[in-house]
């Protein structure tokens, strides 16, 4: 028989997953803060629970994707959290970013009450958790993985255990050194093609299928060229996660210059107010040093 599944937090990732879910037949619960959100999964066939214990009474294998550290530890350790409401045997997947060091602390908790936890970050953008072709990143015991993985098939496509709990939070890590770094190179190099006075979209597809292409440059090039800021991922999710990455180095001893000036101009976007706009907003920040000013679009979409 296959597991009952909970649902915590149907935001812009969790919905598209949430939905894949769905699609694939498997029996779900949903829990959202703003019990708005969780309407449509009704309407699609989800029950919803009155709060997170609720769930977890309901369910065997929970899923967890809520933006930051001290949310995880709410929507689990909180009042009416998880932990209030679990039995021994079931198993917890935290999809969130969050600290490598508080995931093991939240994992002991669970452990104490007999449930099981992994750490499964996850990366592809909304367009990857709305198409069911994330990558997700898995830290924890291998049996555990093993019972996950035909959930997690429902909206992976790369799916890979790193190794013990923690783990996966720490590859998530490197995966967002990856992100922000080339992004900034995105944001360069486009800069530098409109001063040069080049076609932007030729100079994209040009570049986009050589040593130069990357998932950021064929996802979020387009809309800086439009101007479009809303939100895949924003840029306050963004900061959280570089503060996560400084944290960890500073930790580990590691200089990450590249990484560090990102933050910082994230942080100049996040001053003037536009923390809710898209991460590929980094190109403003560029923008004003350089007075250079991307595409010809004079209408803007916003975060
Ligand atoms: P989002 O759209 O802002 O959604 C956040 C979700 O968390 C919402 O459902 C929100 O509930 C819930 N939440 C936040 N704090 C909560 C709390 N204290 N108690 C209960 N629920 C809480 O964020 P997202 O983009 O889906 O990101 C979710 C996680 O995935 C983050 O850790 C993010 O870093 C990670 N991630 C995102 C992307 C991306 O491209 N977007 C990619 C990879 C990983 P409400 O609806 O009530 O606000």
């Amino acid at each position: 028989m296959s597991e009952k599944i909970g649902f915590i937090g149907l935001g812009i990732m969790g919905r598209g997953m949430a939905h894949n879910l769905l699609k694939a037949g498997h029996d779900v619960v949903v829990w959202n803060r703003t019990t708005s959100r969780m309407d449509e999964f009704v309407a699609a066939g989800a029950q919803a629970a009155s709060s997170p214990a609720d769930l977890a009474r309901q369910c065997d294998v929970i899923l967890v994707c809520v933006s930051d550290t001290p949310d995880v530890q709410q929507v689990v350790l909180g009042e009416n959290g998880v932990l209030a409401g679990a039995r021994p045997g079931q198993l917890v997947v935290d999809h969130s970013t969050i600290s490598p060091h508080a995931t093991l602390e939240i994992a002991a908790q669970l452990k104490a009450k007999g449930v099981h936890m992994l750490d499964a970050p996850i990366s592809g953008g909304s367009e990857g958790a709305a198409r069911g072709t994330l990558s997700i990143m898995v830290g924890g015991e291998a049996d555990q993985v093993a019972r996950a993985l035909p959930i997690l098939q429902a909206y992976g496509k790369t799916i890979t255990h790193v190794g013990p709990q923690g783990a996966g939070q720490m590859v998530k890590l490197v995966n967002q050194i990856l992100v922000v770094v080339t992004e900034l190179a995105v944001c360069e190099g486009l800069l530098f093609a409109q001063a040069g006075g080049l076609d932007l979209q030729k100079t994209l597809e040009a570049v986009k299928g050589g040593a130069a292409g990357s998932w950021m440059l064929a996802n979020r090039g387009p809309q800086m060229i439009a101007r479009d800021w809303r939100p895949g991922f924003t840029i306050d999710l963004q900061q959280k996660d570089l503060r996560l990455v400084l944290e960890a180095a500073d930790q580990l001893g590691v200089p990450l210059m590249a990484t560090g000036m990102v933050f910082h101009l994230y942080r100049t976007l996040q001053a003037q107010g536009l923390g809710s706009e898209g991460n590929h907003a980094l190109v403003k920040a560029l923008e004003k040093m350089s007075g250079i000013r991307l595409g010809n679009n004079t209408q803007e979409r916003g975060g």
